[in-house]
């Protein structure tokens, strides 16, 4: 191949002075391997997306752009989330380069399988999703729930790639395509095959985190759990619409039966079965009023447009403009 392709590896950063001077080096040798091996071009670089850290991370990214060119920073105003963070990083990319792959900073997902997956960019495939081959290195809580998770979602008719995170080769024409998709609902595994292109999976086993600790606890991964329905699927809606119809009607012969009963004359003080109606209709209610309501949350955060990230600065920009005025204006 005559032009090879420039890479850009983003890594978003959130409170990560731990690890980050542990796995920067490590991206830089398997960036520097990628260039050697003729894979992509010598103009490649490693992007670092600080999420509004509030620990010396930009610091650290600072200064490794100071040491090595080929480290590159951008910082966002403040924390928004791993998501936005990566969407940042990949349109602050996707002019500037041929191929992105995001990665996570922490060190857990194996660095060498980009290798196969710039190969498989070579043969001709647009996104290559990092797939992991076994979930060893998790609880049996996290495993279980992501396993049922999926399930649910494939079940709801979402598109989504087993057991992929957000490990994932992306090309630029891939995401010129996904810059129009303007949503702030963010659930990017879910949306990527929905943006098409040829695509394929690599596999790779996940390992420990190399140093600091977990920004997903499970607060966190529940709204993303919940984000990644929301944006993918409106079966819920659906099915909720199914369900009122179901009890409506169940009600409309419990309502026959009780007008019959009275006229029979049979009327028994019905305390027992009034109760259970009364809790059963009022659960289902409130649980269809919080799905629709859902719904209708995320369709307002949605129209007001707000931008999904912010930069406030990059290492490529180092100087500030000065910016008081000067007095002798008239
Ligand atoms: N991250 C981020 N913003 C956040 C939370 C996390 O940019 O608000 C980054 C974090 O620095 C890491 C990646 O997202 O590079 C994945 O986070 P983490 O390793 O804590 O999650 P886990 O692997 O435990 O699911
Ligand atoms: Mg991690």
């Amino acid at each position: 191949m005559e032009n090879k392709p420039v890479l850009w590896i983003i890594i978003p950063c959130y409170n990560e002075q731990e690890v980050l001077p542990v796995t920067a080096p490590m991206f830089l040798k398997k960036l520097e391997f990628l260039v050697q091996s003729g894979r992509v071009d010598e103009q490649s670089r490693i992007l670092f997306v600080n999420d509004g850290s509030k620990d010396s991370t930009w610091e650290i990214i600072s200064r490794l752009s100071e040491e090595d060119p080929r480290y590159i920073g951008i910082s966002q105003s403040r924390n928004r989330g791993h998501q936005n963070a990566l969407v940042a990083g990949m349109m602050e990319a996707k002019d500037r380069c041929d191929i992105t792959i995001t990665i996570d900073c922490d060190g857990q997902d194996d660095l060498n399988a980009m290798d196969e997956m710039v190969d498989q960019y070579l043969d001709g495939c647009e996104i290559v999703y990092g797939v992991r081959s076994d979930r060893d290195t998790d609880t049996w809580f996290k495993r279980t729930t992501a396993q049922g998770y999926y399930k649910v979602l494939g079940g709801l008719g979402a598109e989504v790639v087993y057991n992929h995170a957000d490990y994932r080769l992306v090309s630029s024409r891939v995401l010129r395509e996904f810059a129009n998709f303007k949503e702030v609902n963010l659930y990017l595994r879910g949306m990527f095959p929905l943006v098409g292109f040829k695509s394929t999976s690599v596999y790779y086993s996940r390992k420990e985190r190399m140093a600091g600790e977990s920004h997903y606890p499970l607060r966190k991964m529940i709204a993303l759990a919940f984000d990644g329905i929301t944006s993918l699927s409106i079966k819920p809606i659906h099915l909720i619409t199914g369900l009122g119809m179901i009890v409506a009607l169940i009600s409309f012969v419990g309502v026959i039966w009780s007008l019959v009963t009275h006229l029979l004359g049979g009327t028994v003080a019905g305390w027992a079965s009034m109760t259970c109606i009364i809790c059963f209709l009022g659960g289902i209610q409130l649980l269809s009023l919080g799905v629709i309501g859902e719904y209708v949350g995320k369709t307002y955060m949605e129209t007001k447009q707000r931008p999904r990230y912010i930069i406030s600065e990059r290492t490529w920009e180092k100087t500030r403009e000065p910016r008081r005025k000067e007095k002798d204006e008239n």
